[in-house]
C-alpha cells in the first residue's frame, strides 16, 4: 500500500500542455508567460494600486522584501520564533540580527503583546507570516508597526488565495510575500512573488531580481531583451522563467477549485477531529481561506507515538516547524519569553491535505486517530 502523502502537488495535462508550449516557444528565461502570471496574480489579489513582480522562489521574494524594507547589517528584525527557516536565512542573508518573539497559543500567529517588549532601537522591521489558515491581523500589525516606524514584511507563503475582513491577502499589507514552491496550495514548480506599494519600489525589486540591470521587463515581456543598459547597485539571479510561470497561470486559473476542495477537506477534519479531547484543532470555521496545511496539537509525549501509528497505516504526517531558537546557528539570537513556541514545536503536527483531496481519505486518517487515542485509553484502563 502506498502511503498517502502529507502534500501531492495537482498537476495535470493543463500544466504539462503549458510546459510544453512554454518550452516549444524557445524563450526559455524571463518573458511573456511572466507577465501573464503577474497578471493573475495581480488579479487574484485585487489591489490596482500594488505593483507585482514574480521571482524564483519565496525565499528570494524574502530576501528582496528585507531589501527594499531596507535592512541593513546590524539592523534587527523581528519574527515568530514559530517560522519557517527560510525567513531566518533571508535576515541572516541581509546581516540583521533575528530577535524571536513567540506565537500566540490560540491563533499561532506572532504575539503581538511580546513582540511589544522585544522593540529596541536597533529594531527596523517586523516579519508576520500567517500560519495555515490563520490570517495575521494585520489592523493590529499596522498599529504597531506604526507606533515603533517599522517596516511589516507580510509572509504570505500559506496564504495566497485567502482574505483578510474581506480583503484579498496581498492588497493591504506594506511589502507583501507569496510563494509558489512544490508544495504550495499554487505552484509553478518553484517561484515567489513581491508584492509593493510604489513604482520606486517596484523599480528596486526589478533591478534586484535581475543582477541589478536596469533593463526594462517590459522589453523582456515581450521574449526580447534591451542589449544595452546600467547597473547601480548588487542584484541577484531571482528572475522567473518562462516555463515556471507557464504552469502557474493554469494553476491560477484553478484556484477556486482548489480552494473549494482544500476548504472541505479541512471542515471534514475538524468535524471528526475536534471532539477527541486530546487533539485540538485549528480555531477556523475556514471561511475567506485557502488551507495551506491542516494542522492538529496533540499531547507532546503522544506525537511520536502517533506518527508512527499512522504511519503504519501508511499515513504519512509532517512537522511544520521546528521552532527557530531550537537550530544551531540560530540559538543565540535574541529572544523573548518562547514558552508558547516551545509547547507548539513539541505538539504540532501536519495531517495529509491535497487539493481535490477525496474525503473518505479525510475520514481514514481522522479514523486511525481516533483509534491511536481510545487504544490509549482502553491500554491505560486495562
Ligand atoms: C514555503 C515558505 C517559504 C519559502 O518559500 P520557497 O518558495 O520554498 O522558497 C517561506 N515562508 C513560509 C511561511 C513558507 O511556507
Amino acid at each position: 500500500m502506498s502511503d498517502i502523502p502529507v502534500f501531492k502537488p495537482l498537476i495535470t495535462q493543463d500544466e504539462i500542455s503549458a510546459a510544453v508550449e512554454s518550452l516549444e516557444m524557445g524563450w526559455l528565461g524571463m518573458g511573456s508567460y511572466v507577465a501573464e502570471f503577474e497578471a493573475k496574480i495581480a488579479e487574484v489579489i485585487q489591489a490596482p494600486d500594488r505593483h507585482v513582480s514574480a521571482v524564483s522562489t519565496g525565499t528570494a521574494a524574502l530576501h528582496v522584501a528585507l531589501l527594499v524594507a531596507g535592512v541593513e547589517p546590524g539592523d534587527e528584525v523581528i519574527v515568530s520564533a514559530f517560522n519557517c527557516s527560510a525567513d531566518y536565512q533571508a535576515i541572516s542573508w541581509v546581516g540583521a540580527d533575528i530577535v524571536f518573539c513567540d506565537c500566540d497559543d490560540d491563533t499561532l500567529e506572532m504575539d503581538m503583546d511580546k513582540a511589544e517588549t522585544l522593540v529596541s532601537n536597533k529594531t527596523k522591521a517586523i516579519i508576520i507570516m500567517d500560519y495555515d489558515c490563520i490570517i495575521s491581523d494585520y489592523d493590529r500589525v499596522d498599529a504597531f508597526a506604526k507606533k515603533h516606524d517599522l517596516r511589516v514584511i507580510h509572509d504570505a507563503c500559506h496564504s495566497f488565495g485567502s482574505s483578510f475582513k474581506g480583503k484579498p491577502v496581498g492588497s493591504y499589507s506594506d511589502i507583501c510575500v507569496f510563494s509558489f514552491d512544490p508544495v504550495k496550495t499554487i505552484t509553478c514548480l518553484d517561484g515567489g512573488a513581491v508584492v509593493v506599494r510604489t513604482e520606486e519600489e517596484q523599480k528596486y525589486v526589478r533591478e534586484l531580481r535581475l543582477l541589478g540591470m536596469q533593463q526594462p521587463s517590459e522589453v523582456m515581456y515581450q521574449n526580447k531583451r534591451a542589449w544595452t543598459f546600467d547597473v547601480e547597485r548588487v542584484g541577484f539571479r531571482y528572475h522567473m522563467l518562462n516555463l515556471h510561470a507557464a504552469i502557474g497561470v493554469r494553476q491560477i486559473e484553478k484556484l477556486e477549485q482548489i480552494r473549494s476542495t482544500r476548504v472541505a477537506a479541512s471542515r471534514r477534519y475538524s468535524e471528526h477531529l475536534a471532539p477527541i479531547s486530546e487533539v485540538r484543532t485549528p480555531n477556523s470555521e475556514f471561511n475567506e481561506v485557502n488551507p495551506f496545511l491542516y494542522y492538529i496539537r496533540v499531547p507532546a509525549e503522544d506525537r511520536d507515538d502517533l506518527r508512527t501509528y499512522l504511519k503504519e497505516k501508511g499515513i504519512d504526517t509532517g512537522i511544520h516547524w521546528q521552532p527557530g531558537h531550537w537550530f544551531s546557528l540560530w540559538k543565540d539570537c535574541r529572544k523573548g519569553d518562547l514558552s508558547v513556541t516551545d509547547a507548539v514545536g513539541n505538539e504540532i503536527l501536519s495531517l495529509p491535505l491535497h487539493s481535490m483531496m477525496d474525503l473518505a481519505l479525510v475520514d481514514q486518517v481522522s479514523d486511525a486517530i481516533s483509534q491511536f487515542f481510545s487504544n490509549k485509553v482502553t491500554s491505560h484502563d486495562g
